[in-house]
């Protein structure tokens, strides 16, 4: 039996895709062979990448003066590849300034990360209040490769409520976990990144988004691995790509498609979140600690009311065991900040959000 899953990544991926995938696994499109065992470099295999970079464009209205790569190493290492090709300087000295926008632990990450390369200044924070809010996005500043911010923050539940102007400066944002969940103007940014394994598919391939002239800016010693500028040479295939994660990327952005693109799945991403907000501020017994401007609606943490700490972990012990125990798994909070998360990316229908809705109201009436 299939459960409904909360998890925050990897995640929830839409059963026709796993179903066509298990139907595709030794022999796909006749070639006699599985995605797994071909030739990144054969006729079988290129249909394969270019229908999935082909679909993402269509999707995400990408224009033509972007480059799509698909590598590794997660968006962690996009924290390090972003500073080592827009700022970096000479071996071991930074050449120019970034700004960074504090939301969260992974934006935090991003922001240590960069500092090794550049000269980094954290420009605006909202962690004098556990990153449950937004804050003012500051006054670009002109000397800077870029600015940084992470658009939906997974751990804590914000999203940017709209995309923040930066005029000549390059905006930079990781995109994880909310990549094709609602319209994003693209031409809005510099460069996006997002791994796939929240909204796109497995663990393994990273998408990188980037505009043509912020390619090829990396000092000489940055290892090969990490230059946009090979890799956007190369189409992905500088070295072996993540093949089989590309391959599932294209399934789901072909059923993407058919729930009418990022405009069909945005109004049900809506209805969810709006849904799951509408039942946590009107229950007795949890509450959403996210300021409402800023709420996410891919990421849904929620708390008990309850204050003394035992009896209130007990009550997530309790609550996170029985949900499982219904079918309803990975609802436990991210282990840095505790209570509870649903995360109902775009693979989550509906009827998931309503059997965890349901299964709240009936928990809350044995209290
Ligand atoms: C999950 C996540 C990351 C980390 O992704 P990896 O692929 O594990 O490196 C970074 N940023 C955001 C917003 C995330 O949700």
């Amino acid at each position: 039996m299939r459960v409904y899953n909360f998890s925050p990544g990897p995640s929830t991926l839409p059963l026709p895709v796993l179903e066509r995938a298990a139907a595709e696994m030794s022999d796909v499109n006749g070639s006699g062979q599985s995605v797994m065992e071909m030739s990144h470099r054969s006729k079988d295999f290129k249909p394969i990448i270019e229908k999935t970079e082909a679909l993402l464009r269509e999707l995400m209205g990408i224009p033509p003066s972007y480059r799509v790569l698909f590598l590794q190493g997660g968006a962690s290492l996009q924290f390090s590849m972003i500073p080592l090709n827009l700022g970096a300087g000479e071996w071991g000295n930074p050449k120019k300034t970034a700004s960074y926008i504090e939301t969260g632990i992974w934006a935090k990450k991003a922001a240590d990360e960069a500092a090794k390369y550049v000269d980094c200044a954290v420009r605006a924070s909202s962690k004098d209040k556990a990153y449950t809010y937004i804050p003012p996005f500051p006054a670009p500043n002109p000397a800077d490769a870029y600015c940084h911010l992470t658009l939906n923050n997974t751990i804590v539940g914000t999203k940017w409520p709209a995309v923040p102007e930066t005029g000549a400066v390059p905006l930079a944002a990781d995109i994880s976990s909310c990549i094709l969940s609602e319209a994003l103007d693209v031409s809005k940014f510099g460069i996006l990144y997002a791994g796939a394994q929240k909204n796109l598919g497995p663990a393994g391939t990273t998408v990188v988004i980037i505009r043509e002239d912020l390619i090829g800016h990396a000092p000489p010693w940055v290892p090969a691995l990490l230059r946009y500028d090979l890799h956007a040479e190369e189409g992905s295939m500088y070295n072996t790509p993540p093949c089989y994660g590309i391959y599932i990327i294209g399934l789901v952005l072909e059923w993407l498609k058919a729930q009418g693109g990022v405009a069909g799945i945005a109004k049900i991403n809506a209805e969810k979140a709006r849904f799951f907000y509408d039942y946590l501020d009107n229950s007795r017994i949890f509450y959403s600690p996210v300021e409402k401007s800023s709420r996410s609606i891919m990421n849904i943490p929620f708390v008990p009311r309850e204050t003394d700490a035992d009896r209130r972990k007990d009550l997530e012990t309790r609550f996170v065991r029985e949900a499982a125990a219904s079918g309803l798994i990975n609802l436990a909070g991210h282990r840095l900040v505790g209570g509870m998360r649903a995360s109902i990316y775009n693979a989550m229908p509906l009827e998931g959000v309503q059997a965890l809705v349901d299964f709240m109201r009936k928990f809350e009436k044995t209290r």
